[in-house]
């Protein structure tokens, strides 16, 4: 079968309220698109959702051979379910965006003027925020600056999410990198190729809640800097430094001090302090060096990234675990010896 010329890859959690419109959004741009695209499938992906979504899907998929779905066996998160979709999306051009309407599917017409222009990833940047907390807003500015200084080497550009279209050289490539912990969007800028940004309003969810609390944006947050930057582990040599740089001194004081005045007793205060500053400095940075080490020891186990449980509409394909292991192996059998 011939592949599409365009793919949506659309991740879903619990996100039964917005479907119906999403449904009818995505008609809209669909049909102004059949004058700019050759041909187009769109990827759901059901992160693992307890309400009617899948359901949901599921009818939309025996409407519309060309709406796919990905069904996880259970919630893998976010950045897998976008992983899943750039697995499986066929399309010359792939573009990533949110369920709940605050990436317009209207932009998608942009990105491939964009992407007819030459540019293999075209990333949405958020003008404005509509329907976001001042604390969200707040902390992803602060978090996303911090990360490029932190970087240095792979820009990723500040207040853009996932919403961005990719070029299938740019698929292929992002699928050669199996890491557990990831960070999409940083990943697709460490690719390289020619990237343009390209201006959006985002607009409020549709319906329901965000399905990022504080406790994953945090995870997700650690997952970016680790992902990246062994910075942190380097702190403690710095750390090191510094505070030997000051035992140095303060020695010399003490010795000073007990050769030629002839000291007592003295300095709880300043014994305590050091105790207790020296401690907390070790174990913030055994802390750093744990989160280092899980990842190492969830990258040697080698499971797969993501579990499915149900694949609608793909023409071939078998559900299971995927990795690139796995792949590699399923590949090799069905290679004619
Ligand atoms: N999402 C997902 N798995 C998760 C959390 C979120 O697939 O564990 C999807 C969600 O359905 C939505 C997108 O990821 O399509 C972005 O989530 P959300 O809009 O809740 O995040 P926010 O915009 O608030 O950052
Ligand atoms: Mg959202």
């Amino acid at each position: 079968m011939e592949r599409p010329e365009l793919s949506l890859i659309i991740p879903i959690f619990n996100e039964a309220l917005v479907i119906d419109e999403l449904r009818r959004r995505l008609a809209e741009v669909m049909s102004k698109l059949e004058s700019q695209v050759r041909s187009w499938e769109v990827v759901f992906i059901d992160d693992g959702s307890k309400d009617a979504s899948l359901q949901m899907l599921r009818e939309m998929a025996s409407a519309e051979p060309r709406f796919k779905v990905v069904s996880f066996a259970r919630n893998f998160g976010h950045q897998l379910a976008i992983t899943a979709g750039l697995d499986r999306a066929e399309g010359d051009a792939v573009v990533i965006m949110d369920a709940d309407l605050q990436d317009p599917p209207e932009v998608v017409l942009e990105m491939i003027t964009r992407w007819r222009d030459g540019f293999d990833v075209v990333y949405c940047v958020r003008r404005s925020r509509a329907g976001e907390t001042l604390f969200k807003r707040a902390t992803a500015s602060v978090f996303y600056r911090f990360l490029r200084w932190m970087l240095g080497g792979v820009t990723i550009p500040v207040d853009a999410g996932d919403f961005r279209l990719v070029s299938r050289p740019v698929v292929l490539t992002l699928r050669a990198l199996r890491e557990r912990h990831r960070f999409v969007r940083g990943m697709v800028s460490w690719v390289g190729f020619k990237q343009s940004p390209l201006l959006y309003d985002r607009e409020a969810r549709f319906a329901g809640e965000t399905k990022y609390p504080f406790t994953k944006m945090l995870r997700f947050a650690v997952d970016a800097i680790t992902s990246f930057s062994i910075l942190p582990l380097r702190l403690a040599s710095w750390l090191g430094v510094g505070t030997a740089m000051v035992a140095i001194v303060y020695s010399m004081y003490v010795v000073y001090v007990k050769l030629y005045l002839g000291a007592t007793v003295q300095g709880w205060a300043t014994l305590m302090i050091a105790v207790a500053l020296g401690t907390s400095a070790q174990l913030f940075m055994t802390g750093i060096l744990g989160e280092y080490v899980g990842r190492i020891y969830e990258e040697v186990k080698r499971r797969p990234l993501y579990v499915t449980a149900e694949l609608i509409n793909f023409v071939g394909a078998e559900a299971g675990p995927s990795s690139r292991y796995l792949d590699d192996r399923r590949e090799k059998a069905r290679e004619p010896s």
